[in-house]
């Protein structure tokens, strides 16, 4: 029986033409700034968001983490969506690496509006702290794979205009926003101060993320990047696959979005499940569980049934669409999860 992996959009395994790109590639050493397949990802992906540069870093858990080290103080206060990436799946980073107070908003969708920003500052004087951080989501991973409003997003960044405050995007499935609104990358990312966009998601590669800012920005970064211990030597493998993956992998995202529908669709005719097809923008499914079962019980037979999935709270799973499963995977999928549970 094939394994329909729907765990997540990370579990992708380098294709055979990435692999060739792989073994091809011109390498030196990175941290030496002598790897000319790095500075070529770098110099594209810049390029791709309109910034003027971009640093090559292992994980996207590492894009954020140095983004807000290098741009903060410690004790500074960070605004975020209670079920962002950044505090709920970073082993409590921004406190550890950073020394940030974080202040964790109940949002919908994943979107802190402009006036949540403009009533969650603190009033300037000896007692509170500095509240000087803010940073979205974009997809929103825990909220299903929404897409941030892009007009709200102008709007908090005026708000960090007037209050002088930084803002972050963890935009690690950025290219999925990209792909479903048809918005531009650099008109997406242009709000921000600092971006960090992964390329072991949705792309395929199987290792990397890109910080992007100005080029005094990114000099930090990469002094920081030694510091976090991800500085790598001949790491142009790795950017190969990074290269194949911008270059090749971002129009056929909307083949992931239209099967994550498929599957949500076919989840929703089912009397265990229910999902919000609302919020099915992108290439995430969140399914309700409305029968009496628990998640746990759910996963354990999905699994034996070779189509893992992931448990997203007591009730809920989750299913992630991407480059290795096709349409008729997804419908292989459904056929089995119906004949489990109906
Ligand atoms: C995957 C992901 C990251 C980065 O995770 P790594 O495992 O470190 O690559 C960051 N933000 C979001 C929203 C993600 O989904």
């Amino acid at each position: 029986m094939k394994t329909i992996d729907l765990r997540s959009d990370t579990v992708t395994k380098p294709s055979s033409e990435m692999r060739q790109a792989i073994a091809t590639a011109i390498v030196g050493d990175d941290v030496f700034g002598d790897d000319p397949t790095v500075i070529e990802l770098e110099k594209h992906v810049a390029g791709l968001f309109g910034r003027e540069a971009s640093l090559f870093v292992p994980s996207g858990t590492m894009g954020n983490q140095i983004c807000l080290k290098v741009l903060s103080e410690p004790g500074w206060e960070l605004l975020c969506d209670r079920e962002c990436h950044v505090v709920n799946y970073e082993a409590a980073g921004p406190v550890i690496h950073a020394g940030l107070l974080i202040n964790l908003l109940t949002t919908e969708r994943g979107m802190i509006t402009a006036e949540m920003v403009r009533q969650n500052i603190r009033p300037i004087n000896l007692h509170c702290p500095l509240t000087k951080l803010v940073t979205l989501e974009n997809t929103h991973n825990r909220h299903g794979g929404t897409i941030l409003p892009q007009q709200e997003v102008l709007k908090v960044r005026e708000v960090c205009d007037e209050f002088d405050l930084i803002f972050h995007l963890d935009g690690a499935r950025i290219w999925n926003a990209h792909a479903a609104s048809g918005k531009s990358l650099e008109e997406l990312t242009a709000p921000f101060d600092s971006v960090s966009v992964c390329l072991s998601k949705g792309l395929g590669a199987p290792a990397g993320s890109m910080i992007l800012g100005g080029a005094e920005f990114i000099e930090k970064c990469r002094r920081a990047r030694k510091l976090f211990g991800g500085g790598m030597r001949q790491v142009g493998i790795l950017a190969a696959a990074g290269l194949y993956a911008v270059k090749n992998n971002i129009t056929r995202l909307v083949d992931d979005h239209t099967n994550a529908k498929l599957l949500a669709e076919g989840l929703n005719a089912l009397d265990t499940f229910s999902v919000d097809l609302s919020r099915v923008e992108t290439n995430i499914v969140v399914a309700n569980i409305v029968a009496d079962l628990p998640a746990e019980t759910i996963v354990t037979n999905l699994s034996e049934a070779g189509v893992p999935v992931v448990q997203f709270g007591p009730r809920k799973i989750r299913m992630v669409t991407h480059l290795d499963v096709t349409g008729a995977d997804c419908k292989e999928a459904l056929d089995r999860i119906g004949e489990l549970f109906n």
